[in-house]
């Protein structure tokens, strides 16, 4: 029986971050384990209530009052198991998602904070991994069916290892040299050290999955070839087309890039670096990247712009200014705009936001300017006001406001279009929708008889929790579409979407 009073015995805390000035010497994470003592006393604040609304917050559907009170009474083991029930990767969750379920929590329907679910959560995690290791769990039997999952993301692994753990035969394709999609190369190690990865890959070879990186479907082996060795396929290739802004004057000179142009470079050098390798970071021209130095301005406003922000200051830029084009947020939920339980627009401070720099809201960016030689040295802005008309977003700019910043590095932090345009998708014969996303029907198949669909690819840029969730599912139509027995656990259709007012 949950403690009903906890929440009124214990405030909430979270475990003390390692100290800015330590932290932005290494890449290794932000967050130290918290102790035994302090998680047991945050899962006691979980009232078990009898509507747990955190489970709709979750796109997993995690049981989280279930696993919150296994924590509190020392029952590691079942709460290992319980969460793994509906999440194959809770160390990825529990260090990156931003927690719906802490917004949907009804500790704050009485202006309560919610349970630290995801701290208790990667808690468990590490207790998995420090009980004996993530043990292998083959299937008892082959089915004799094979599935080809194109793309190594968290989409794409769920689904191998549920299908894996099914009985059947699965191939995952990776056009990178390694494995993971976006945590591999894209989220920096201060915030998922990658040994997390390594071992889950691990475990699923264990399992019986076979992988294959640096083979491109579509170039290096076409989808027919993969038809004809498989009975079934899987597309998660995520959401990688980059936004761009073509108009802006200036966008040509040199040191205006695209984030994930230096994100992924950045993080290939701490790669190199944990191999022993010297390394430069470098775009894939061969031209060096790099914040040392620098003053530099990103344009953005999410996860992607707090990361470059995070890197530049590792690397040593000498001042760093994060531009967004909205105002500043409130610190806390405006219940008219957003009620309760759904996702509130709030100011979001990353631990990046710890570390320096200078946020500028409101303001747009008219162009960026030449030092006379073709390399930009400034972004000329403008304080802006926008607003939604007929669905169409206006931007004003404020006459007389205009300034410079400094700018010798620029990233375009600004979102992304869907997934790429690649010669992947003509010839499975799926395409991309108005949002660049690739459609699925309510069986998750793509308009392809036999293809199915997951992730980024599928609901557009998204978070990991939902490219789990949309791997499990997906890989639950793949078993029935193969006859397999029973069936797998679906946490979400193609057409769910996040908790909202409207
Ligand atoms: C910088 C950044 C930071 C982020 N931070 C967070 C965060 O803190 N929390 C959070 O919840 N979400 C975060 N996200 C979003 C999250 O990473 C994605 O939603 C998630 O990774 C999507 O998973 P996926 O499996 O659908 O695709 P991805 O992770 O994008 O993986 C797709 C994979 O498919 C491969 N691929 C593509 N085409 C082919 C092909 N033709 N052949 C073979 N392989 C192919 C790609 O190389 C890639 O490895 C972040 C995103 C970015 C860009
Ligand atoms: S996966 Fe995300 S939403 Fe689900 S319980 Fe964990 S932190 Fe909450």
């Amino acid at each position: 029986m949950p403690d009903p009073n906890g929440f009124l015995r214990y405030d909430r805390r979270l475990p003390a971050r390692r100290p800015v000035p330590v932290r932005i010497m290494d890449w290794r994470e932000v967050y130290p384990p918290a102790g035994e003592e302090l998680i047991r006393e945050q899962a006691t604040r979980c009232m078990d209530c009898g509507i747990p609304f955190c489970h709709e917050g979750c796109p997993l559907g995690n049981r989280i009052p279930d696993w919150n009170d296994l924590v509190r009474t020392g029952g590691w083991d079942a709460a290992v198991e319980s969460l793994h029930a509906t999440n194959n990767f809770p160390e990825f969750t529990g260090r990156l998602c931003p927690a719906p379920c802490e917004a949907a929590c009804v500790l704050g329907l009485g202006g309560q904070q919610p349970v630290t679910i995801k701290q208790v959560e990667v808690e468990i995690a590490n207790a998995a991994v420090a009980r004996g290791g993530l043990r292998p769990r083959p299937a008892p039997a082959p089915t004799g069916k094979s599935v080809a999952v194109v793309g190594s993301g968290p989409a794409g692994l769920a689904a191998a290892q549920q299908l894996a753990r099914a009985g059947h035969s699965v191939t995952v394709y990776e056009r990178d040299d390694a494995l993971g999609g976006l945590l591999r190369y894209g989220i920096p190690d201060f915030k998922l050290e990658k040994h997390h990865i390594d071992r889950r890959v691990a475990q699923l070879a264990a399992e019986g999955v076979q992988f294959r990186t640096g083979v491109n479907v579509g170039v290096d082996v076409t989808a027919e070839q993969l038809r004809g060795e498989h009975d079934a396929v899987l597309l998660a290739c995520g959401a990688l087309q980059g936004r761009d802004t073509p108009e802006t004057p200036g966008r040509a000179l040199r040191g205006v890039h695209q984030a994930m142009e230096h994100l992924v470079a950045a993080n290939r050098v701490v790669a190199a670096a944990g191999e022993g390798r010297p390394a430069l970071a470098v775009l894939p021209d061969g031209t060096p990247i790099d914040a040392a130095g620098k003053h530099v301005v990103i344009i953005g406003g999410g996860d992607t712009a707090a990361d470059c922000l995070g890197v530049a200051h590792r690397q040593g830029a000498v001042g760093v200014h994060q531009l967004d084009l909205y105002p500043e947020p409130p610190a806390d939920r405006d219940a008219a705009r957003d009620p309760w339980p759904t996702w509130p627009w709030i100011l979001r401070n990353y631990p990046a936001h710890e570390e320096g720099g200078e946020r500028v809201f409101a303001v747009a960016v008219q162009e960026f300017v030449d030092d006379g030689t073709g390399q930009v040295r400034a972004v000329r802005i403008a304080e802006v006001t926008v607003e939604k008309r007929d669905g169409r977003r206006i931007v004003t700019v404020l006459p007389g406001s205009e300034r410079e910043l400094p700018a010798d590095l620029v990233l375009l932090a600004i979102g992304f279009e869907g997934t790429e345009e690649q010669p992947l998708l003509a010839q499975f014969g799926v395409s991309r929708n108005a949002r660049g996303a690739v459609d699925a029907r309510p069986d998750w198949q793509t308009g392809a008889d036999g293809v199915f669909v997951a992730g980024d690819m599928h609901k557009g840029a998204s978070l990991i929790v939902w490219a789990i969730a949309e791997g499990r599912a997906a890989a639950a139509a793949i078993h029935s579409y193969l006859g397999g027995v029973g069936t797998l656990p679906a946490p979400v259709d193609p057409a769910r979407q996040p908790l909202a007012a409207r």
